[in-house]
């Protein structure tokens, strides 16, 4: 061994003892008669003293002489600190070195290694080497290993087993593009990797593991948008002989297991709520409840008083900010400019104002009079002092735009602590979507969900209106994971498929290996996935997975640390069978 202890284990009990440090150079300071150093591991930063009068002048000189990532090997004495540091861990002590040697030497890096950075993102993913030296990383990725730690202890003690599945794959539709691999053996023919092990899971329940997990990469090619990656992990579970409360007690429990077990805090039994209530009262199917801001409509009232723009809506809707009557011109001017940005939508924003002295005033006073104002604010649960914010449109845009403008409140009213955690299951999912582009239904988790019993026959009547025994795990406002109970029945599943608008040869060449499974005995059976990136930022009360993946790719799918994705030879391309002129000929 290089050394004797790390960087992060001396205390003031190991003073006088004989050590020997490695590490890199964070800082050196040079204060006339005495240079400190900085040593830092992945444990921890102790401070080396080199000090005229006591320590060897060539050895000063050589400690004057490191600059910032050197590596280094320091041999000394413990002693205690004339000036101790309360901050570090390792603060009442300092190395007296007696031998320094160089491991190796660093260019100067470029960005500073320390708990904020000078290095912009761009910089930082191409050096992330440097960028995971930083302690505010490296806890990242320790926390993320925690978590793995941690799940697999819960699913091993419940006595699910994990399994690995392949990546070369062939297509398992979660609604994005495949990743394709060509195949140089098989000619002309393609492997796709796995958007999740979706299939898979299903066949080892028909082999009869009964529980199964696995901790797994998956891909997927969409359009990236902020905090999506184009591979990502997931914690992927299957369980047989199950209905959907088994699904979401066994699950409730892992998430509770996880939140006390690493953070410490106990949390109560879940919310449920159904889809349709969430987009009622929220405009989201992962809607935020660490505060309330619920939607109230105002159809009834608002409607038929000669105000063209509610008169003409689908919905008038509104959200009541409490405590915020007082609000100014300029605030309320910045509340419309944010919902009429394009990503949101709106055409503009109606506020009434409930003042203190129990007056009202409103955007559209034109219109309503105070009794009209007073009966909104009553139906809103409102009072003196409260402010009414009211979009009106089609339905659906308008419960987004509203989605959007009740979280901005929330944020701006403090009412979204990283420190409170409220999850909620979502249920009842619709099973369909209808797409307008392709004319088509969509699964809206996957085609291998089954309906709610009580919904099957409207199958072919009323597709559109079909639940499925699907639901999402939201934690923040965020989607943790989702799964469903599935369709173990090959009539059934075949049917699914002509739904989405397969023909019958397109399903048997796609999914036959899985319908064909399912005529050996398939067992009733569900599931569940969890975005295990996105776990462990809600887990760290973090906005942003990136730092969580240790080498992440930026928006447009890059690795700019490698420089991929990259061209590749023609030799590799020819043994491939693959002619890129090929797409500009035909
Ligand atoms: N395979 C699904 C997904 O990736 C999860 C599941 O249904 O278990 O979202």
């Amino acid at each position: 061994m290089l050394r004797t202890h790390t960087c992060g284990e001396l205390r003031i009990d190991h003073a006088g003892n004989q050590v020997v440090l490695t590490g890199w150079v964070q800082k050196q300071r040079d204060k006339g008669g005495i240079v400190y150093i900085d040593l830092r591991d992945r444990y921890g930063i102790t401070q080396l003293i080199f000090e005229e009068g006591v320590t060897d002048p060539a050895l000063i000189e050589k400690a004057k002489n490191v600059g910032r990532e050197f590596v280094l090997s320091a041999k000394g004495e413990v002693v205690e600190r004339y000036s101790k540091n309360d901050k570090i861990p390792t603060g009442e002590i300092e190395i007296r070195v007696s031998e320094l040697a160089v491991l190796n030497v660093s260019k100067t890096p470029p960005f500073t290694i320390e708990e904020e950075t000078d290095g912009g993102e761009d910089l930082r993913m191409q050096y992330r080497y440097l960028d995971i030296r930083r302690e505010a990383v490296r806890k990242k990725l320790e926390l993320r290993h925690l978590m793995m730690q941690k799940v697999r202890e819960y699913l091993t003690g419940e006595k699910f087993i994990e399994v690995e599945t392949p990546y070369l794959i062939k297509s398992t539709p979660e609604g994005a593009r495949d990743f394709i691999v060509p195949s140089r053996m098989n000619e002309g023919e393609f492997y796709a990797l796995p958007q999740s092990p979706q299939t898979f899971k299903q066949l080892l329940m028909v082999a009869g593991l009964d529980r199964y997990y696995q901790i797994v990469k998956c891909f997927r090619d969409e359009d990236l948008r902020a905090d999506r990656q184009p591979e990502f992990t997931q914690i992927d579970c299957e369980m047989a002989f199950v209905e959907q409360e088994d699904v979401l007690n066994m699950f409730e429990g892992m998430t509770k297991f996880l939140y006390k077990e690493i953070r410490q805090i106990e949390l109560e039994d879940f919310k449920r709520i159904s889809y349709q209530e969430a987009m009622e009262k929220y405009g989201s199917d992962k809607p935020d409840l660490r505060f309330g801001m619920e939607f109230i409509e105002l159809n009834e009232l608002a409607q038929g008083k000669g105000f063209g723009v509610f008169d003409s809506a689908e919905l008038v809707v509104g959200i009541n900010a409490s405590g915020c009557a007082e609000y100014s011109r300029k605030q309320l001017d910045a509340l419309t400019d944010f919902v009429k940005k394009p990503q949101i939508g709106a055409k503009g924003l109606v506020y009434v104002k409930w003042n203190e002295d129990k007056s009202f005033k409103s955007s559209v006073d034109k219109f309503f009079d105070q009794a009209a104002l007073e009966a909104w604010g009553e139906k809103m649960n409102a009072k003196p002092g409260d402010l009414l914010l009211i979009l009106a449109g089609e339905k659906d845009q308008t419960r987004k735009a509203l989605n959007e403008l009740r979280l901005e409140m929330g944020e701006r009213l403090g009412l979204r602590d990283k420190n409170n955690v409220v999850p909620l299951w979502v249920l009842d999912f619709p099973l369909l979507e209808w797409d307008e582009d392709t004319q088509r239904y969509h699964a809206m988790h996957h085609p291998f969900t089954s309906a709610k019993p009580e919904d099957v026959d409207k199958l072919d009547s009323d597709p559109g209106n079909v639940r499925a025994n699907a639901y999402d795990l939201v934690i923040n406002g965020v989607e943790a994971g989702g799964g469903s109970i599935r369709i173990h029945d090959r009539e059934l599943q075949a049917k699914m498929f002509k739904t989405l608008g397969f023909s019958k040869e397109e399903a048997e060449d796609q999914f036959g290996f899985l319908m064909g499974a399912f005529e050996y005995g398939a067992p009733p059976h569900g599931g569940i996935a969890f975005g295990f990136d996105r776990m462990c930022a809600i887990m760290a009360g973090e906005e942003s997975i990136r730092d969580f993946i240790a080498f992440p790719k930026n928006n447009s799918g890059r690795d700019t640390m490698i420089d991929s994705p990259s061209k590749i030879s023609s030799e590799q391309l020819a043994e491939l069978g693959i002619d890129l002129n090929q797409k500009s000929n035909s």
